[in-house]
């Protein structure tokens, strides 16, 4: 389909969709529309900002930002939690080795560290085991 503003033939995907339009798409392609975006932007700050403003103000811009944030928010819990699983995989086999031998070699002062911590102060040892609890049945 040609472009109403560059005029050259172009494949449909270079345009965007507009349901609006008969033939489904806008009339001039997505680079044209990039530009005459920017073009009005550059021209018409104070606009820009005034339905930027409104969009946000509005419910439908108030959604959307919220679901970007939720978006956004569940990709990055997604992603660190994969960084530790992978990591967590990828290293078991030489982490759990290291980390029984360390035990074995410190195991009296573990344990007294351990006791000695959590006679001084009960609750925090408590939510320390069950933050460790917590993670480790996540990562398992
Ligand atoms: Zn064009």
């Amino acid at each position: 389909m040609e472009c109403r503003t560059c005029g050259i033939d172009k494949e449909l995907s270079a345009f965007h969709r507009n349901k609006s339009k008969k033939s489904g798409y806008h009339d001039s392609c997505k680079e044209c529309r990039k530009e005459e975006t920017k073009q009005y932007r550059e021209s018409h700050p104070e606009e820009v900002k005034i339905s930027k403003r409104n969009w946000e103000i509005s419910e439908n811009g108030k959604a959307s930002k919220a679901q970007y944030r939720e978006r956004k928010r569940k990709e990055n819990g997604e992603e660190i939690r994969k960084y530790h699983r992978d990591y967590h995989h990828a290293n078991r086999e030489q982490l759990l080795p290291k980390k029984r031998a360390y035990y074995e070699n410190n195991r009296e002062a573990l344990i007294a560290k351990s006791i000695e911590s959590q006679r001084r102060n009960p609750q925090k040892a408590r939510e320390r085991a069950k933050r460790f609890y917590e993670r480790h049945t996540e990562l398992c």
